[in-house]
């Protein structure tokens, strides 16, 4: 058995078994680019412990041999008490989990070695700097010390030095705090700091392997659909320092601004730190382009290596660096994370520039970076006076009540904005909760930031706020912002509002609504030209859900080639609402038609309009679905009935009641057991097409009946519409596909019915038995931590079951009936994952809401790559 893959015998195709990080450095190795020597010890081994629950068999002679080939490239061995080797050991599976499991740098050294240290580097206060990092990254990482009680020995330790930053301490300072971290770790783990190196590797190798299964680690997995079953891959290399003094440092850097997607070279640098410095945000950091002053030859190097690395990686690349006296060592490189707007400008720079053509350009975009990019932004008419600004970390407008730590954000019932220092992987249960996150510390690259850019959260970091978390308040300025207080923060520019600001439409939108041209921003251009490339790849059609002229109009701006699904209740809302409970009143055939009668003329010109916007486009038009009840006032209301009226009333909504009102008197079975009411309908829409007709107009309606569970059901409505459209030529008759009877008997149903409309919301609804509107927020939080779904049914569809059923209707639909058509007009017509699903299923065409238009248009597009 293999575990172990030295630097230079792997490439970055071997992500699966070497992890990204492990991958990565393999493949700059073998672009010659300057990495410390090491090795990886491969994601099957962290499975094998995981499983075995001890070291798999062989590992440690392996990590030996590997170690022993390090040994001999650095010229020092690892223990050596005279001249030590130091080593790294970083997590890193298939997918990047950014901050969510462990590294843990300097391993080796002890109260011997780190006077070795010392001696060679000719820097005593170096040596220490390391051994207090050691020892608190091992007790942390390793034996579960809290590390408060490390960071508070260093801030009392500060305090007592009469200094404001760590580099200040001197070698005095930090030898004393060795003793106290040496104390610290054994009062709470009850053994003294290990001093044999051999037993800090393996210690540091298992803790890394652990770290797969950290709480964060899984709410961060989940958060991102990243299997549990993958494990970490480990990596273990050569210590370089840039913590050696001012000519030494280390940085982070992107090939492209991954906020915006500007082409040039971003990054924050820190002169004399080591690892997590830049990371955590705990120190401010320099621009990148700072070190062109400070080091030319390591910023001119560094710049070099950049350009070798998007050229073989063909994207966003970022890295870590670190520089030791003058020399650069790279320390980790992968395809950065990027906003949703950098996502779009850099695939289509990357077009332009040659490197990829417009199908990749499509891949490498999704439908939900564009739903993002169609938020709405702060509305600043007014100049309203920003209380601070930071670092414009994650783009968006978002308005929430400030709250102080991760518990409140995710126990409050309204939107919130988390407010923290800094943020740590404990936090992010808090960052998932809230709208979006306020920091007072860091920069680009802090945790916070790359967090919620990863999860499409609004982030503003690195403002002077200064937060008293006893108080629960911050203060910025004059400012004071309490628990609760509404705050507006804007991650596109890093200003932050007192109280809640409107919004107005996103650039992308008023480009959609034809308000902007395609050349306005590089943006803009990026979104146009790959929607318009996914248009000429996609197969899928798309439609979209429209009860009103307005939404119509819209839609047909936003791209739809038709109307999928024209809900009709609506309609009877308002005053209407009157007209509907005199129909539910009514007694005797008279008085039924009289009450349809009234309604008629008022659907008919419903209809007009609709089919106006909608000229030359299908537009489907649904029959009444709701069970009529639902037009009645509430009994509550009614108890105290004095007038004749209300006493009718109360009586027909006892009447009425039902147990399940989602599973009664409904759809088609209302149709059949209220006489007229289907046809009125039906009647309106043919009198509609046929002043639009009589306009010069070209009306497309089709008429689609609700909740069929069988054929016989389809054929008596049917029946009763082409008797009233007698003469009327082309106004085709479909249902929709939501009972999971229909989809069972789809090729009965089919003999009847032109076209299928998948009903996803109801068909999942039934399938799985679960009450759409109570489920949600009592069973899908239990299930989704249990693990028993991925994702809610309602929001992606559950393939095996529901899809299933959706694929054996539209076998035996077409089987029977081989042009019939096929669409899916439930919520999930606008999902990226679902719009898949269909494609692959066969459907015809997607129906969802106009603002998803262009999502599925994009989606479709990528499903036909
Ligand atoms: P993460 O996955 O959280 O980014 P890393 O494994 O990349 O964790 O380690 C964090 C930091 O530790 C790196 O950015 C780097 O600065 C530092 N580090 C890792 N390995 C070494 C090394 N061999 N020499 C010096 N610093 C290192
Ligand atoms: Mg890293
Ligand atoms: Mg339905």
């Amino acid at each position: 058995m293999t575990y172990i893959f030295d630097f230079a015998d792997g490439d970055m195709h071997m992500k699966d078994l070497l992890g990204g990080k492990g991958a990565n450095l393999a493949e700059m190795t073998r672009l010659g680019l300057p990495v410390p020597p090491g090795f990886t010890i491969t994601t099957e081994a962290c499975r094998a412990y995981l499983k075995l629950g001890e070291i798999p068999e062989g590992l440690p002679a392996e990590i030996g041999d590997h170690l022993l080939r390090v040994e001999k490239t650095m010229g020092r061995r690892l223990g050596d008490p005279a001249d030590p080797l130091l080593l790294s050991v970083r997590s890193g599976g298939k997918f990047s989990m950014p901050g969510m499991m462990e590294t843990i740098l300097d391993v080796g050294l002890n109260d011997t070695t780190v006077t070795g240290l010392a001696t060679t580097s000719g820097d005593d206060r170096f040596a220490w700097d390391c051994y207090r990092r050691l020892i608190s990254m091992y007790g942390t990482t390793v034996e579960a010390v809290p590390h408060d009680l490390f960071e508070r020995a260093l801030a009392t330790r500060r305090q007592a030095a009469g200094v404001r930053t760590d580099p200040e301490l001197d070698a005095a300072d930090l030898r004393d705090l060795v003793e106290e971290y040496k104390q610290i770790f054994q009062d709470h783990t009850g053994e003294p700091f290990p001093q044999d190196p051999a037993a800090q590797l393996t210690g540091a190798v298992l803790a890394v392997f652990r770290s797969w299964n950290t709480e964060r680690a899984r709410v961060y997995r989940r958060a991102e659909h990243i299997p549990d079953t993958l494990g970490t891959a480990v990596t273990i290399m050569a210590m370089v320092y840039g913590n050696r003094g001012p000519r030494s440092g280390t940085g982070v850097a992107f090939t492209r601004d991954p906020t915006t997607g500007a082409r040039g070279r971003y990054g924050d640098y820190l002169p004399n730190a080591q690892g997590e410095d830049v990371v955590s945000g705990s120190r401010d950091t320099l621009p990148l382009q700072e070190l062109a002053h400070l080091d030319p030859p390591s910023f001119d190097q560094l710049t070099a290596a950049m350009g070798v690395l998007e050229q073989r990686y063909r994207d966003l690349c970022d890295i870590e660096f670190t520089i030791e006296e003058g020399r650069l060592w790279m320390l980790q490189t992968r395809v950065g994370k990027r906003t949703a707007a950098a996502a779009f400008t850099i695939a289509a720079q990357l077009v332009d520039e040659g490197v990829i053509d417009l199908d990749e350009a499509l891949r490498r975009v999704d439908g939900a970076k564009l739903a993002q990019l169609m938020f709405p932004r702060f509305d600043l008419a007014g100049d309203p006076e920003p209380i601070v600004t930071g670092v414009a970390a994650a783009p968006g407008a978002s308005c929430g009540r400030a709250v102080f730590d991760s518990r409140r954000a995710t126990e409050a019932r309204e939107p919130v904005i988390l407010v923290r220092r800094e943020t740590n992987p404990d936090d992010l249960p808090g960052m998932l909760a809230a709208r979006g996150i306020l920091t007072s510390r860091g920069g680009k690259t802090s945790h916070a930031a790359v967090v919620a850019r990863g999860m499409g959260r609004t982030c503003v970091c690195g403002t002077a706020i200064e937060i008293d978390d006893e108080l629960r308040e911050f203060r910025a300025g004059d400012v004071v912002v309490r628990e609760g207080d509404l705050i507006s923060i804007d991650g596109t520019t890093g200003k932050v509002y007192l109280g809640e600001l409107p919004v107005r439409p996103s650039p992308v939108v008023q480009y959609f609504e034809g308000e902007l041209d395609a050349g306005s921003s590089p943006l803009v251009a990026a979104v146009h030209r790959l929607v318009s490339h996914a248009d000429a790849v996609r197969r899928l059609g798309v439609y979209a859900n429209a009860d009103t002229p307005k939404d119509a109009a819209r839609a047909r701006r936003f791209g739809a080639a038709g109307i999928g699904l024209c809900r009709t209740e609506h309609m009877f809302l308002g005053e209407r609402r009157e007209l509907v409970e005199r129909l539910i009143l009514a007694e005797g055939e008279q008085e039924v038609q009289a009450a349809l009668d009234a309604l008629l003329p008022l659907q008919r010109a419903d209809f007009t309009r609709i089919l106006a916007a909608m000229d030359g486009l299908p537009v489907t038009i649904r029959l009444i679905d709701p069970p009529l009840h639902e037009f009645l006032p509430a009994l509550e209301d009614l108890l105290g009935a004095t007038t004749e009226h209300d006493r009718k009333l109360l009586a027909a909504v006892r009447r009425m009641h039902e147990s399940n009102p989602m599973l009664g008197l409904r759809g088609v079975r209302l149709g059949l057991l209220v006489p007229g009411l289907f046809a009125m309908q039906v009647r309106a829409i043919a009198e509609a097409a046929a002043e639009r007709v009589a306009a010069g107009g070209d009306p497309r309606p089709e008429i689609m009946v609700p909740l069929v569970g069988d054929v016989r059901e389809l054929h008596l409505v049917r029946a009763d519409a082409e008797r009233v459209l007698a003469g009327v030529p082309g106004i085709p008759i479909g249902t929709m596909i939501e009972v999971p009877r229909a989809a069972l008997t789809a090729g009965d149903i089919a003999h009847e019915a032109e076209f299928f409309s998948f009903g996803t919301n109801d068909l999942t609804q039934m399938a799985w038995g679960f009450s759409r509107d109570d489920v949600e927020g009592s069973i899908f939080p239990a299930y989704l931590r249990l693990g028993v779904i991925d994702a809610s049914p309602f929001e992606t569809i559950d393939r095996r079951g529901v899809g299933r059923l959706v694929s054996i209707a539209v076998e035996e639909g077409r089987q029977a009936r081989p042009d019939l058509r096929i669409g899916v007009c439930g919520e999930h017509g606008g999902d990226p994952d679902s719009v898949r699903f269909f494609h692959e299923a066969g459907l015809d065409y997607v129906s969802c809401s106009p603002f998803r238009v262009p999502v599925a248009r994009l989606e479709a597009g990528r499903a036909a790559l």
